[in-house]
């Protein structure tokens, strides 16, 4: 069960086939994809780079022991360290989001000694115990209670009042560069810098959660290198492998010793690997965080001048906008979903989220932008 299962609602809509921008209904009908995949296709559906590495890879290994060494992990790696501010020298696959951040924490609590984690308010980390219990909503921890203990946290965007809860029994302080699920919330500036002082000073770890923000999406391949700030350690998944199941924690040499007792079966597997090194090379090569960069300013500005006072905001960084509606986000991305063919996630109840592929061009975002004004007037009447 999803919690986007609204927007086709009592009307599914089978997808079958993606391609670019764009996904393909069982009856042929074309859709738009402004958030459908969720980031985790950054080089659009069925992108030939990727698609050709994995089915190479697939017809040659499709498994064994990460132990190991085989080409397409080594490759893999070698691009994701280079991708990362120098410092992240080391890195550690995994399967999803929430496992990156639970392996995050661990390699924390290993490194410093110490217990406590500092998250934020709104924060979303996953799904599993450890990730969950620094995740903010009630909503999503009851019923699962006792999650790991000693969290902490304090207002997003805050940098004193995270300074102020920082000291020397903190293990880590997470955070996302810009939150995702919380309503695409973008930070004053100076607040990563102001974490990074105050976790550098306690001896703690400090984790950004690039899940949702990393591959490009912000215009840099990681939304910390528009501050010029360099965690301790770096957790990745959704776009990683372009769609395919994998995750990634990097980590600073510090960090890295505490690594060395964690492992997963599934870890480095040669086909999601294969899928990571045709996506960060692609992305690189092709300059498609830049691209990001330029389509999100022009997205902003041109809902900004087509929205106007309709809605309450439009805000955030590269390809990560979220737009604050008057009125639920929901009805809004059934309407765009329905009456418009374009498939886009609400964040939360008011702020309708996009996040399409990064190699959307011109045109597809002016059908964006049409699609979002007709819905938005239509919902204001
Ligand atoms: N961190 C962030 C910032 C996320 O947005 C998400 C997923 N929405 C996760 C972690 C969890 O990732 P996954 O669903 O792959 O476990």
């Amino acid at each position: 069960m999803s919690d986007h299962d609204f927007i086709s609602g009592s009307k599914p809509i089978p997808l079958e086939r993606g391609e670019g921008s764009f996904l393909y209904s069982t009856d042929g009908t074309e859709y738009l994809d402004a958030g459908a995949s969720y980031a985790c296709t950054p080089l659009g559906h069925s992108n030939p780079a990727v698609v050709d590495a994995v089915q190479e890879q697939v017809g040659k290994l499709t498994f064994v022991d990460s132990s190991f060494p085989v080409q397409s992990r080594e490759d893999a790696y070698a691009a994701l360290v280079a991708s990362t501010h120098d410092g992240l020298d080391s890195a550690w696959f995994c399967n999803s989001g929430t496992e990156a951040n639970e392996a995050a924490l661990k390699f924390a609590r290993s490194a410093t000694g110490n217990s406590k984690i500092i998250a934020a308010t709104r924060s979303f980390h996953g799904r599993t115990m450890g990730s969950l219990a620094a995740t903010w909503k009630d909503k999503y921890k009851k019923p699962f209670e006792p999650l790991a203990g000693d969290v902490e946290f304090v207002p997003y965007g805050d940098g004193e009042e995270l300074a102020d809860a920082v000291d020397e029994e903190t293990a880590a302080v997470i955070l996302e560069p810009i939150q995702g699920e919380g309503g695409i919330n973008v930070p004053p500036a100076g607040y990563l810098e102001r974490a990074r002082e105050a976790t550098e000073e306690a001896g703690a770890a400090l984790v950004f959660d690039e899940v949702q923000t990393g591959m490009g999406r912000t215009g840099q391949m990681w939304a910390c290198q528009n501050a010029g700030v360099t965690p301790d350690i770096l957790t990745t998944a959704k776009g990683l492998g372009n769609g395919l199941p994998v995750g990634a924690v990097a980590v600073r040499d510090w960090i890295a010793d505490g690594a060395a007792s964690h492992n997963a079966t599934f870890s480095g597997g040669p086909v999601v690997t294969a899928a990571v090194h045709a996506t960060i090379s692609t992305l690189v090569e092709e300059e498609w965080p830049a691209h990001a960069a330029s389509m999100g300013d022009y997205l902003t500005t041109e809902l900004e001048a087509t929205l106007g006072d309709e809605v309450r905001e439009v805000r955030g960084e590269g390809l990560l906008i979220g737009i604050e509606l008057k009125r639920g986000a929901n009805r809004a991305a059934r309407d765009l979903a329905i009456n418009h063919q374009v498939l886009a996630l609400p964040a939360g109840r008011t702020v309708l989220r996009l996040l399409p592929p990064l190699v959307i061009d011109q045109e597809e975002a002016d059908q964006l932008i049409d699609a979002l004004g007709a819905v938005i007037a239509s919902d204001d009447s």
